[in-house]
């Protein structure tokens, strides 16, 4: 199979497996994965909101009327992968453990909402909340985590295939996992990789999500799914591991040299390669992330958020 186009929708990228992508790929606009044996089918992740992941439901429907969903897979807590979760409530929903614990830390969709919605602060954050999270519908929503959650590794049967997971986290945040489907030579990366966006580094250290690259890349895969953004390969991967190698160095070194973490962010500097990256105001927070790491007193999330929307209107 050639390259897959970055349209909405399922589009098959190996037999009976299947990518779910959402253009435009920014916030909250998150891929899934579809992996189908006879009339049974798993699902990597559920989308941001109930609508939407009504949609994705739709969607599998018409593509594999005799299949239903009897897995979810959850690769990491972020609710733009997760918050759908209830409306598979015949699945058994599996995730690290890591990762259900930190379903219960995240904002929770009343709180996104208040941020985001029509009585949100008036301020430049709460305008960056707005015109990035106001067009998702948060209501309705209870948050399901995996009812069956493991740590290191598990191998998943659907009919007579066997999906591999993999925990590499923390990197991008707590529990982050790798599905494998070798037998396809597809793997959905999850948050692991974004293409097309500066990626956020919500938990570090760094050096974690650098290995599960290698990963990635080692697993020999055809196509590999995003979280965000179009299906990509190997040098795609190969990309994206180089940036986070390059943010790392001068992390250290701006914390070495005492810059605070938003005037770190706004000095990176990286090859042309990356120029076309979008939300370079996102670095903000993997700088913040990349701090604490280094062992800086973490920042609170709102001054953190507080910092990224100036960054951004500060292009
Ligand atoms: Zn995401």
């Amino acid at each position: 199979m050639g390259a897959v186009p970055y349209t909405r929708g399922l589009h098959e990228v190996g037999d009976g497996t299947y990518a779910y992508l959402s253009p435009p790929g920014t916030w909250g606009w998150s891929n899934c994965g579809l992996v189908v044996s006879g009339d049974r089918a798993l699902l990597v992740d559920t989308q941001f909101d109930l609508p939407m992941t009504a949609t994705l439901r739709a969607a599998i429907a018409a593509a594999v009327p005799q299949a239903r969903v009897t897995t979810v897979v959850t690769t990491h807590a972020n609710g733009d992968h997760c918050w759908g979760n209830q409306l598979f409530p015949d699945a058994e929903i599996i995730g690290s453990a890591a990762a259900a614990h930190g379903m219960a830390d995240e904002v929770q969709p009343a709180q996104l909402a208040a941020l985001s919605g029509p009585g949100s602060p008036d301020s430049p954050l709460g305008d960056y909340m707005r015109r990035h999270f106001g067009h998702f519908d948060f209501s309705g929503i209870t948050v399901t985590p995996p009812a069956r959650t493991f740590s290191g590794r598990l191998e998943v049967p659907v009919g007579d295939r066997t999906v591999e997971l993999w925990e590499v986290g923390p990197a991008h945040t707590g529990g982050d996992v790798l599905v494998s489907v070798p037998d396809a030579g597809v793997l959905f990366a999850g948050d692991i990789l974004f293409i097309g966006d500066h990626p956020i580094m919500w938990t570090g250290p760094v050096r974690n999500w650098i290995a599960a690259c290698d990963r990635i890349i080692e697993s020999g895969a055809r196509h590999i799914v995003a979280g965000h953004g179009p299906v990509t390969d190997a040098a795609g991967v190969r990309l994206f591991r180089d940036y986070l190698v390059l943010v790392a160095e001068q992390a250290a070194t701006a914390y070495a040299a005492g810059l605070p973490y938003w005037e770190a962010a706004a000095t990176v500097k990286l090859p042309d390669v990356y120029a076309g990256w979008g939300r370079r105001e996102r670095l903000v927070i993997t700088m913040a992330t990349a701090y604490r790491n280094l062992g800086a007193a973490p920042a609170e999330l709102l001054e953190i958020l507080a910092h990224t929307a100036d960054a951004e209107a500060a292009k």
